[in-house]
């Protein structure tokens, strides 16, 4: 089959659709998308609420915690509830209606059935987590598994006693870091591996007390990438108080500065041949990727995920499992599923949400342990087999079209208007921001801020500089969030307006001499995204210019290969050509960080 170049039904923009991709969707018995791959990843993201939980009542009139706001037309039901036999989901089962869309059906069962309240399973005293599993003792922290004591995170794995981490994995008693891994007391990083007792690195590896640097390996005691002894290094760190709000500020525009004139890998790419994208590590033969680590193998369109996955096109949140399609927070041994939202341990499922342990479904909400089951009614395998052609055949002749005139037939994931979640309450804002007015352009919902009446006790600018003047009245405070102070004036970053140090978290800030934050914990989280790249890829070309980088700004240490001349290698790479990273191709950086 020769490659196709199609129209995106969204942006309008062309896209292209490869031999591989034909065969992909020919193994999974769906027809090729007619949405180009980002606006397919957005509209997965419109189904994800990650950090927007709101007190409710659950079917009973308990006060629970949930994603689903009350304003909204849900049943939701509690969490212990919702997992008990005492409730059937198949109670909600409607036969299909061939006189209406599909989707229009869907949605119908998305406000019948009680939904899930959020996903957050094996919780220890860690119920505002979500997307999330096995947290002890955690707060405000998503999309994370296996931790203990961390909060206000995304991404953290196997962590314990840390604050705001942004994907971070086997850390300890770190505090505003993004893509670390196995470090130990280190603060406000990047992307370094098993350092201690630093801060301010950015790909460091191996690294103990150093400060401010770029790209070392195995250093001690280095100041902006300066050598120093060990007493020398005792004096000079003084200067850097980070239990000062302001001397933070001056280091990090220190930093800023200091890191233009550094070099940077095209991509965190690690142990993965012949892949493509964006912090990927232990992958083969994965394309347009990010954030997927851990024996990941043929996906394509896949962000946030692994753990032995393979074969998985347009995923967000996927592990442990093969062959799965448009698919959300999916996995634990799941083969051959396609537009889902929250699955483990199925086969053969399409349109779902919240299954579990499930296969031969199509359309369900809230199954666990169920076959042969279609807009949750249950049919013997003979009558399922006979009736799913039927309805598949019912979507292509009597597709659902949305507001702005998008057609989605079968093997379209469910249209954004289906979306139990405002456009802003979702990863989609993360990672495709967008204003009130495009998101509602576009036909997209969007969510005013709740008018929270906080009572706010302190401003920000109240708060005393350094954390040695900080007395223990201030977790009763209520503190208002810089972004909504002047000259900020509100911005778009689900900021909740006020937030409070809690007694565990203001133990660690004087434990690690750490200045109290100024931003509520979303804003913190978005300041964060937005160090990293976006899930998007530029075709580059290294900007080794031979014997310094192309803007004069870099000296190399060492001789390359392209000796005097220009490097001629290009790449993919997340870095857009306005950029002001200068980057380097995997040879040249790698003859410069050793
Ligand atoms: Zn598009
Ligand atoms: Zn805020
Ligand atoms: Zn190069
Ligand atoms: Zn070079």
């Amino acid at each position: 089959m020769n490659p196709e170049t199609k129209i995106c039904q969204n942006c309008k923009k062309s896209f292209v659709i490869k031999p591989e991709d034909f065969d992909f969707y020919a193994k999974m018995k769906v027809p090729p998308p007619t949405f180009c791959p980002e606006c397919q990843m957005q509209s997965l993201m419109m189904w994800r609420n990650e950090r927007s939980l709101y007190k409710r009542k659950d079917e009973s009139g308990k006060e629970i915690i949930s994603i689903f706001s009350p304003d909204k037309p849900f049943k939701v039901n509690g969490k212990d509830y919702w997992w008990s036999d005492e409730w059937n989901p198949l109670d909600y089962g409607k036969e299909y209606d061939f006189s209406k869309p599909f989707f229009v059906q869907f949605k119908e069962l998305l406000e019948r059935v009680p939904l899930e309240p959020l996903f957050n399973r094996n919780a220890v005293n860690s119920e505002y987590c979500n997307h999330s599993e096995d947290m002890k003792n955690c707060y405000l922290s998503f999309a994370s598994i296996w931790n203990e004591n961390v909060s206000y995170s995304r991404g953290a794995m196997k962590s314990k006693d840390s604050l705001d981490i942004f994907f971070g994995n086997k850390d300890e008693l770190t505090y505003e870091n993004i893509g670390c891994e196995e470090c130990y007391r280190v603060f406000f990083s990047k992307f370094s591996y098993s350092c201690r007792d630093s801060s301010f690195l950015i790909n460091c590896s191996g690294c103990q007390n150093c400060f401010g640097c770029v790209n070392l390996r195995n250093k001690s005691y280095y100041i902006f990438n300066r050598p120093y002894t060990k007493e020398e290094y005792s004096e000079k760190i003084k200067e850097f108080d980070l239990g000062s709000f302001e001397t933070l500020k001056k280091i990090k525009s220190q930093l800023e500065e200091f890191s233009k004139k550094q070099i940077y890998r095209y991509a965190h790419i690690i142990n993965s041949p012949n892949s493509t994208g964006e912090i990927l590590y232990d992958c083969k033969n994965c394309k347009w990727c990010f954030d997927l680590v851990n024996n990941s193998e043929d996906c394509k369109y896949t962000a946030n995920g692994g753990f032995n996955l393979k074969d998985t096109y347009n995923g967000y949140g996927v592990g442990e499992g093969e062959l799965m399609y448009q698919a959300i927070d999916t996995g634990l041994g799941t083969s051959t599923v396609s537009s889902v939202v929250v699955l483990r341990n199925g086969r053969n499922v399409s349109y779902a949400v919240s299954s579990y342990g499930s296969s031969n479904t199509f359309a369900s909400i809230g199954l666990r342990n169920k076959q042969y089951c279609i807009l949750n009614k249950q049919y013997t395998k003979e009558e399922y087999e006979e009736l799913l052609p039927k309805i598949i055949k019912h979507m292509n002749d009597m597709p659902y079209v949305d507001s702005k005139g998008r057609v989605y037939k079968y093997g379209e994931f469910f249209p954004p208007e289906l979306s139990p979640f405002a456009y802003n309450e979702t990863i989609a804002q993360e990672y495709f921001p967008l204003t009130k007015e495009q998101a509602v352009t576009q036909g997209y919902k969007w969510k005013e801020p709740e008018q929270r009446n906080y009572g706010i006790t302190k401003k920000p600018e109240e708060l005393p500089d350094n954390i040695k003047d900080v007395d223990d009245s201030i977790i009763k405070e209520i503190i208002q969030c810089q972004h909504i102070s002047p000259p900020a004036g509100g911005c778009n970053e689900q900021c909740t307006q006020a937030y409070r140090i809690i007694p565990d978290e203001l133990s660690f800030y004087r434990r690690m001499n750490l200045a109290l934050p100024r931003l509520c914990p979303n804003c913190r989280h978005y300041q964060r995204l937005k160090q990293r790249n976006p899930l998007r890829l530029w075709h580059g070309k290294c900007q080794c210019a031979g014997t310094k980088s192309e803007n004069g700004a870099y000296d190399n240490q060492t001789n390359h290969q392209h000796n005097g001349n220009h490097c001629p290698n290009e790449f993919e790479t997340s870095y857009a050509p306005n950029r002001p990273e200068i980057v380097y191709c995997e040879n040249c950086y790698n003859s410069e960080v050793v």
